[in-house]
Formats: structure tokens, sequence, C-alpha cells
């Protein structure tokens, strides 16, 4: 498909064959475990084609290849600008075979250090015993990162923008410092999607995603991709072969069908996003934004010049406890109270409660999760209508300390 083709003509188009079996205008979900041949010739034939690693329409068996996927996998390569992609059964099958791919015994890893929670539990303590090594930097800090890269590190892995605090990477400068070491670099590029940022384009070897999120976007899918040049992706399909973690045919369909609208909703997420930061860094009883888009988040520059949109998601801290925030996160009636983010319905959870609930709060404190931190993934509801039910549970609180301020107050007197 031309390249010149807009993200949402290719979201629609991309991938998928012209005529469709039945003369449908979709392509269909291919339930079928196994793939048949009209004779031996026919299979030999394949397996000849399948030997000079050709890769076709026809499939053999489920494990390595359904025509409802492999679509949704070229459709993915085309919106992300990869030559190939690789679907999961989700974002974290996506993250830990591309680096059991990567990685072997004897092997370092770099990572910067607010990855997604499970990531870096894989990195550190999953990986440990198979004999790689992992360093974890600060987000930010790229003379740290550089001077982490010893003789056997083999990949560099962050996301961007990253999750609670939206930092976003210089990927650029990253991608030119894993060059002049010969290292790879994997980006979790969940919270941008191909809309927002284009990490292959800045020199970022293999780009993963959470398809659970955006790019599926309707809560009610999972599944992860992988996406980068044909060499790094047939090598990670290989270790899918053996170990499996597939997607299956309906995700696959349900993925497809959401990413025909990518565009359409990221965009509305971007200017929900924007408004709700700007309106929550207006309100008194908010004490921090942070929204790569407000002009004091520390990456905004970086965020200006390399993100399309600054995405839906926006995380703020309440001037308050774990309780008081509670009730404030309880008041709202059009955000879910649950995890995950990128889809239709808006979500919101308290950080503390979600992400680190068997922390100490001595353990939140030391690595900054404040007890009035929350995280608000917007929908495509109105922003209007968001702003209103934000407002209205800020109201909430507000009484309830007034009310707290009085009763104190009160008692005073009566001494
Ligand atoms: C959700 C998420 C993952 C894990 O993806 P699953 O689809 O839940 O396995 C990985 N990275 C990021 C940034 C995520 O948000």
């Amino acid at each position: 498909m031309a390249k010149s083709q807009g993200i949402s003509t290719k979201a629609v188009h991309a991938g998928e064959q012209r005529r469709k079996p039945g003369h449908g205008v979709t392509t269909p979900v291919f339930q079928s475990s196994t793939f048949t041949f009209s004779d031996t010739a026919d299979l030999v034939r394949f397996m000849e084609r399948r030997k000079r690693k050709e890769t076709g329409e026809r499939c053999d068996y489920g494990r390595y290849g359904n025509p409802t996927v492999l679509a949704a996998e070229r459709k993915l390569a085309e919106l992300e600008g990869g030559d190939a992609a690789i679907l999961f059964s989700s974002g974290m099958a996506a993250v830990t075979l591309s680096l059991l791919t990567l990685l072997s015994s004897g092997a370092h890893l770099v990572m910067t250090d607010d990855v997604y929670r499970r990531t870096r539990e894989f990195v550190l303590s999953f990986l440990k015993p198979y004999g790689v090594e992992a360093t974890k930097v600060p987000v930010g800090e790229y003379e740290t990162l550089e001077q982490a890269i010893q003789p056997n590190t083999r990949t560099i892995l962050s996301e961007s923008p990253t999750n609670p605090y939206l930092r976003v990477l210089d990927l650029a400068r990253l991608a030119d410092i894993a060059r002049r070491h010969d290292v790879y670099t994997i980006i979790d590029s969940t919270f941008g999607t191909p809309v927002n940022v284009r990490p292959l384009e800045l020199g970022v070897d293999l780009v993963v995603h959470s398809c659970t999120k955006y790019l599926g976007g309707h809560n009610d899918l999972l599944a992860g991709v992988a996406v980068g040049s044909n060499e790094i992706v047939q090598r990670v399909r290989e270790t899918q072969n053996v170990i499996g973690a597939i997607c299956d045919p309906n995700s696959a369909f349900l993925l497809m069908r959401g990413l025909k609208t990518l565009e359409l909703r990221v965009n509305r997420q971007n200017e929900t996003g924007l408004k709700v930061a700007q309106f929550l860094s207006q309100h008194p009883r908010v004490s921090r934004v942070y929204y790569p888009g407000l002009p004091d988040h520390p990456d905004h520059l970086v965020a200006k010049s390399q993100l399309a949109g600054y995405g839906g998601v926006v995380s703020f801290e309440l001037d308050g406890n774990l309780e008081m925030t509670a009730r404030f996160v309880d008041a709202l009636k059009l955000p879910y109270i649950g995890p995950s983010l990128g889809g239709t319905e808006s979500l919101v959870g308290q950080v503390a409660l979600t992400s680190y609930y068997d922390f100490t709060p001595e353990e939140r404190a030391e690595i900054g999760i404040a007890e009035g931190l929350v995280r608000l993934a917007v929908g495509v509801e109105n922003a209007e209508d968001i702003i209103a039910d934000l407002s209205q549970a800020l109201s909430v609180v507000e009484a309830a300390s007034a009310a707290r301020v009085a009763s104190a107050a009160e008692g005073a007197d009566g001494q």
C-alpha cells in the first residue's frame, strides 16, 4: 500500500484482500485450527515455499498462522510503518517473547525504570535465573543510560509515554545511542499508538503494543503485537512457533474492526485528554497534573516535537489522603473504576490501590506514588460530560473536607 496514504485509509484497507471469501466487505473469522491440502503435491509445494521462508496467504496449522490473524498482522505492520508484524495473545506475550528472542544466557539488558510493572518483573525476576542481567536507569537520563551499556548488552527496553507519569522519551536520541553501541532497541508504544508517535521512523528496532488498549480500543479483547523489520519479526515468529501465545482469530477480527476507527478515536482522546488536563490544572483541589501536553510537564518540549497528540491518559494528584481520594473516585459517574486504558469507555483508578496495592505506604512513598494519585484514561465520551463529572466529584470532596474542617472547629470551640 502506498506510503503516502493517510493513517485511516490504511487502517480501513491495509492488510485485507480486496476480494474476500463470500464477497464480504470484512475479512471473516477463520475459526479453524487446521488447514488442509488437496493432494501430496500441494503439501510439498507449501513445504518448499516455507523452506525458502516465503510467506503467503496459505496456512497449515493454527499455531503457525491463521488467515484472519495474518490480515490483522499486515494491517498493523502498515499502520506502524514496519516490514512485518506478529500478533500475540496479550501485550505481555509480545514483550516477553520479543525479549526471549533477542536475549540469551550471559546477555545484559538496559531498561528504563518506570516500565509496566509486569515487564519489570519479567526482566528483573524471571530472566535472572536464565543468566540475563539487567540495569535499570531513570527515564530521561540519557548519559546514565549510555554509561549502563556493557560489552554484553544486547537490548535497550523502554516505554514511551510511560505510566503513570506520562514521561516521554526522546526516541531518536535513544536510537542513536543504541546504534553507536550496536544494541537493539525495543519500545513499548502502547500509550503512544501509531497515530501519535512513529518509533520505527525515529530509528527504533522493534515496537511492541498491548493491543488490549488503544489498538483494539473497545475494552473487549486481549492481544499484543511486535512490529519491525522482516529479519527481527521472523526471529520472534520462530520463538512463537515453539512457545505459542498466539492471537486467536476472534480477537484478531475484533482487533481489525477496532483498528478501522483508531485515528478517529485517538484524535478524540487526544483532544479530551488535553481539555481534561487543562481543567484539572486550574482546579484548587488538584495539587498536580501529569500530562505531556501541559507546559509544566518535564518532557513537554520532547512531547511537542515528537508526538502528534498527547494521548488520553491524565494522571493527577488530589490534595488528600487515600480515603479522600476514594471519595472522589466513588463520586464519579461516567468513568468505570478499573485497570486498563485506551478503550471507548473512560476508566479511572487510584494508582496506590490498583498497580501498587501490595506495597506498604513507605514503599509507595519511596517510588513517589502519592496517596492522592489518580489515573484517568478517557474514552470517547464527550469532553464536556467528562469535565462536568470531574467537576461534580471534586465538589463532593470539597464539601466533605469543608464539613470536616467545620466539625473540627466546632470540636475546638466546645473545649
Ligand atoms: C497493558 C500493558 C501491557 C500488558 O499488556 P496485556 O495486553 O495486558 O498483556 C504492557 N505494556 C503496557 C504499557 C501496558 O499498558
